[in-house]
C-alpha cells in the first residue's frame, strides 16, 4: 500500500521549488524548474509571465509524482512572492503580466495609501499588491469581472479550477484584516470595485481536489486535495520550524529580517512591523536595511568564508558601526536619513569583516528588543537563514551577543513549509 506523502510548491524569483515529505515531516523528494528573469520594461518595473508559473509549477509536480512512486500526495500547497500580483478573468485566465513583489510603479499610489490607512505598514510601500492594484486601475483600466489574486494564489485556484480564493498572509499587502478577518471598509474610499478583492481564508484550509486534467497532466491522484497556501517568508519560518511562542528566525541575507512567533498580533507603521495569522498564533516581525548587502560591498563570498574561520567569537573590537548599505534606516531604528556607520576602517580586512558581522548582530538585538518593547517577549531560541546563516564564527557571536541559543533554520527552503502546510490542511480536514 502507498503511504501518504504532502507536496509544497514555492514560487521564488528565479525558480519553482516542489519539496514531498511523509506524514512525519521526513524529506522524500525535491525538484526545481527555472523561471525566466523578470522582465523590466521601463525603470523600476517587474514583469513575470504568470504562464511560466504555471508550467514551472506543473513540471515540478510530474518530477515530484516519479521520484515518489511508493507514495500517493494527500494534499498540496504552495507559497509565492510576497506582493506579487496578477489581475484575472472569472474563469482564472490571466488578464497581464504578473507584477512582482518588486516592481516599484507604484509610488504615488503607495503615498495615497500612506494618508488613508496610516497605521498599515504593510500598505505603504509600492511593493504593497493593493498600491499595484491602484496603479493598474489608474494606468491600465480594470475588465469588468477582474479579480485580484497574488502569484500563489492564482497557482492553487489553477490546479482545482476554484477561480480565485485569496489566503490571509498573501491579502494582507491588498489591505485584508487578518484580526477582524474581513476587507475593512476604508478600502470603499478606493476607487475600486468591490468585485476585485478575493474571498479569503485562513491558510491550511482546503479548497478543493485538484481537477481531472491536473491528474491526466501530472499523474496526481484525484484526491489530492489543494490546500491555501502562504508568503514565501511565512512559509520559511514555519521550515525553519518555528512552532511556540517565542521562537524566533532572523534572515541573514541581502537584508536582515527578524520573525518572532507570538500570540497576539503586534504592528508599528513607524518602524515597518506587521504581522501574519499562522495557526492560531501571529508571526511578527520587521525587515532592517542593514544586512548581507553591506557585505557584499565590501566582501566577496569566498573571501567572507575564509577571513571568518579565523575570526574569535568570544572577543568583541566593538568599533560601534552601524552597516547600512547607503543612507537610510526603518527597524529597528527608523530614520530615513541615518547614514551607515562604518569608520574607522581598520587595515586588516578581517578586522573590519569582523567589525561588520559584530555590527550586524547588535542590529539583530536592538531588533528583537524593539518587538519586545512592542509586546512580543524575547526570543526563546533564534533559529537563521538566508546567506549569512552557515557562517559558523557569526552564529556563535550572535549567541553571545543575543544570549539565547541559536541554529541554523531546520529546513532552508520555503517549499518545506509549504508542505508542511499541505500536511496540516490535510489532517485538519480528516
Ligand atoms: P538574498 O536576500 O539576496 O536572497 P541570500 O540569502 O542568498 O540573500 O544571502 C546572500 C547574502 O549572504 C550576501 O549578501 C552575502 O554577502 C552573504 N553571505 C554569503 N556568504 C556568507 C558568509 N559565509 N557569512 C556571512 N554572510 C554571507
Amino acid at each position: 500500500m502507498k503511504q501518504p506523502c504532502f507536496i509544497g510548491i514555492d514560487l521564488g524569483t528565479s525558480g519553482c521549488r516542489g519539496i514531498c515529505i511523509d506524514d512525519v515531516g521526513r524529506l522524500l523528494a525535491s525538484a526545481s524548474r527555472p523561471l525566466p528573469p523578470s522582465r523590466h520594461p521601463q525603470d523600476g518595473w517587474s514583469e513575470q509571465h504568470p504562464g511560466d508559473w504555471w508550467s514551472a509549477t506543473l513540471e515540478v509536480l510530474q518530477e515530484l509524482q516519479v521520484r515518489t512512486p511508493n507514495h500517493q500526495a494527500q494534499a498540496l500547497s504552495a507559497d509565492g512572492t510576497s506582493g506579487t500580483l496578477v489581475l484575472t478573468n472569472r474563469q482564472g485566465q490571466p488578464l497581464g503580466p504578473g507584477l512582482m513583489y518588486d516592481d516599484r510603479r507604484a509610488t504615488a499610489e503607495a503615498e495615497l495609501l500612506t494618508r488613508l490607512a496610516p497605521d498599515q505598514a504593510v500598505l505603504h510601500s509600492p511593493s504593497s499588491s493593493l498600491a499595484k492594484l491602484l496603479w493598474l486601475h489608474q494606468h491600465e483600466g480594470l475588465v469588468p469581472g477582474a479579480l485580484a489574486l497574488h502569484q500563489s494564489e492564482w497557482i492553487s485556484g489553477q490546479l482545482c479550477d476554484t477561480g480565485g480564493v485569496g489566503d490571509e498572509n498573501n491579502c494582507l499587502k491588498l489591505g485584508y484584516d487578518p484580526v477582524q478577518q474581513c476587507w475593512p471598509t476604508w478600502l470603499n474610499e478606493l476607487p475600486l470595485p468591490h468585485s476585485l478583492f478575493p474571498g479569503v481564508l485562513a491558510v491550511g484550509m482546503p479548497l478543493g481536489r485538484i481537477s481531472p486534467e491536473i491528474t491526466a497532466a501530472t499523474g496526481l491522484p484525484s484526491q489530492c486535495q489543494v490546500i491555501t497556501g502562504t508568503t514565501d517568508s511565512t512559509a520559511a519560518a514555519l521550515a525553519a520550524g518555528l512552532e511556540q511562542p517565542g521562537d524566533a528566525l532572523t534572515s541573514l541575507g541581502s537584508t536582515l529580517v527578524c520573525k518572532i512567533l507570538v500570540d497576539q498580533p503586534l504592528q508599528s507603521a513607524q518602524y515597518g512591523i506587521y504581522s501574519h495569522r499562522i495557526f492560531g498564533r501571529w508571526l511578527a516581525g520587521g525587515a532592517s536595511n542593514s544586512g548581507g548587502a553591506v557585505l557584499r560591498q565590501h566582501f566577496s563570498d569566498p573571501e567572507i568564508r575564509e577571513l571568518s574561520r579565523n575570526l574569535n567569537p568570544e572577543r568583541s573590537l566593538c568599533l560601534e558601526y552601524y552597516p547600512l548599505p547607503g543612507p537610510g534606516e526603518r527597524f529597528p531604528i527608523n530614520d530615513p536619513g541615518m547614514p551607515p556607520r562604518l569608520h574607522p576602517v581598520p587595515k586588516d580586512k578581517a578586522r573590519f569583516l569582523q567589525g561588520i558581522l559584530e555590527g550586524i548582530g547588535r542590529i539583530e538585538v536592538l531588533a528583537y528588543r524593539k518587538l519586545e518593547s512592542l509586546g512580543a517577549g524575547y526570543p526563546v531560541r533564534v533559529s537563521t537563514s538566508g546567506g549569512g546563516a552557515t557562517n559558523a564564527y557569526w552564529e556563535k557571536l550572535r549567541q553571545r551577543l543575543l544570549k539565547r541559543p541559536v541554529r541554523i533554520a531546520a529546513h532552508p527552503q520555503p517549499a518545506y513549509g509549504a508542505a508542511s502546510v499541505a500536511r496540516r490542511g490535510a489532517y485538519r480536514e480528516g
